[in-house]
């Protein structure tokens, strides 16, 4: 989400005459700031804290702070206190303003914080974007979150869900596909309920037969789906449709119904596990991922071997693991926390669990040959090596000419390494 909106306010700045600096000192830097866990917030400081020197040797340079972090109670006024030189801090309904704002501080030296708490501000379209992103194209469906996870910072600093009018969704998808890109990434914060804010009965499953019947060498994926929200005609059209990849995000959080509650997730491991066995009857070959959560307020050892235990069921391609981070503001950070070395030991065994997981699974690709869009051409000790993704969303290394950067090759996957894949071109 955060890339893809850097990928606006580039758009904005370059539209107004900017450039990319990719040497040398920068007259204007706008750091996108995420705040979904405690470390993106310190890794933003820290990187704001090392543009002082960039002030110091250029008075005129123009430093902007925008994103979920700028959002919080008091935050924006606070960053300017810690770091006086910022210029500008905008909230993130305020991030179209940051063309004009630029301009008027590398012109007459304006300083300007502007943080509206709106929390259903209007979606503005037509505003340039500079994709940054190989030959994927992210497009927005929908902002903000109406779910309240008793952990999450998201629908406090990026408001009720707003829906984009198909119209605006589809005219994007098309310009895209016209564009070159042969993929693209549906976002939403839960795409599920893509459509639920406009009462016309259009939803996440209509966007996608409509998307699906644009023929041609491209593939569409979608994140995020929450599992309380996830139908089986959305399931039924991903089968069915041969651009759009079989690969589901479908983040668990946690194993253990009790701890589900608590974090107000509305789905029990039996439900997921029901979504689970529909979509592999449907689809053996899906790619499925999830996000996995330790240490959350009362979770006790029972809790976690559930979350163990469903790592072991499911059996994802991939899973992303945090350990719970205390949000001001939100209700899971007023509840009882586990000790952090109970966490620390918890996710440590959690990612060996997956590990063991992802290695099997990648063995099973071995001999077998897949459709793989290749994304980009790497430095491997001195070598080229091109990789790309499989439809179920795997990433391959194999050896080819750069040339093939942003088409589709079929691979044979020869070797496997943990979550790596190599192959060769067939
Ligand atoms: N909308 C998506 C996820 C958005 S945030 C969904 O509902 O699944 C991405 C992931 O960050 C979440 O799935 C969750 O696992 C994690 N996360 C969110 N808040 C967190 C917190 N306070 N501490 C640790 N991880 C968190
Ligand atoms: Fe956060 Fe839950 Fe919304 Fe995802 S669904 S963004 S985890 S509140």
């Amino acid at each position: 989400m955060n890339v893809h909106e850097s990928e606006k306010i580039a758009g904005i700045l370059m539209s107004r005459g900017l450039t990319e600096c990719n040497d040398g000192e920068p007259d204007v830097v706008v750091f996108n700031t995420c705040c979904i866990r405690d470390n993106a917030e310190r890794k933003a400081i820290g990187q704001i804290g090392r543009f002082k020197q960039l002030k110091k040797s250029n008075p005129d340079a123009v430093i902007a702070v925008v994103g979920c972090m700028t959002q919080q109670d008091g935050a924006g006024f606070a960053l300017r206190r810690k770091f006086p030189f910022i210029d500008i801090v905008l909230g993130t309904s305020n991030i179209e303003k940051i063309g004009e704002y630029v301009s008027d501080a590398l012109s007459s030296r304006t300083c300007r914080v502007e943080i509206d708490d709106d929390p259903r501000p209007a979606i503005v379209e037509g505003v340039p974007y500079h994709r940054s992103s190989g030959c994927n194209a992210w497009i927005n469906i929908m902002y903000g979150c109406n779910n309240f996870c008793s952990y999450c910072i998201v629908p406090y600093v990026r408001g009720r869900e707003r829906s984009r009018a198909k119209e605006d969704v589809l005219a994007e998808f098309e310009k895209a596909l016209s564009d070159g890109y042969k993929e693209v990434t549906l976002l939403g914060q839960n795409v599920n309920s893509y459509g639920n804010d406009r009462g016309d009965g259009y939803g996440f499953a209509s966007l996608l037969e409509d998307l699906a019947k644009y023929k041609g060498d491209h593939r569409i994926r979608f994140m995020t789906s929450h599992p309380k929200d996830m139908d089986d005609r959305v399931i039924d059209i991903i089968a069915d449709s041969p651009n759009i990849c079989n690969n589901i995000h479908l983040p668990l959080q946690s194993g253990s119904d009790r701890i589900l509650k608590l974090m107000n997730r509305h789905y029990t491991r039996d439900d997921y596990l029901a979504i689970i066995e529909k979509i592999r009857a449907k689809m053996p070959d899906c790619g499925i991922t999830t996000d996995l959560m330790v240490g959350f307020p009362y979770e006790d050892e029972n809790d976690f071997e559930d979350t163990l235990d469903m790592v072991r069921r499911v059996e994802w391609s991939n899973a992303f693991t945090f350990v719970y981070s205390p949000r001001r503001g939100t209700p899971a950070a007023t509840m009882p926390q586990v000790p952090a070395e109970v966490s620390k030991r918890r996710i440590m065994k959690l990612i060996a669990e997956q590990n063991s997981v992802t290695r099997r699974l990648s063995d099973a690709y071995v001999g077998n040959v897949y459709k793989v869009l290749c994304e980009d051409a790497v430095d491997k000790n001195g070598k080229l090596t091109l990789c790309g993704r499989t439809e179920s969303g795997r990433m391959v290394n194999f050896n080819g000419d750069p040339k093939l950067v942003g088409s589709f090759c079929d691979v044979k996957v020869t070797r496997s390494q943990s979550a790596s894949l190599f192959g060769t071109r067939i």
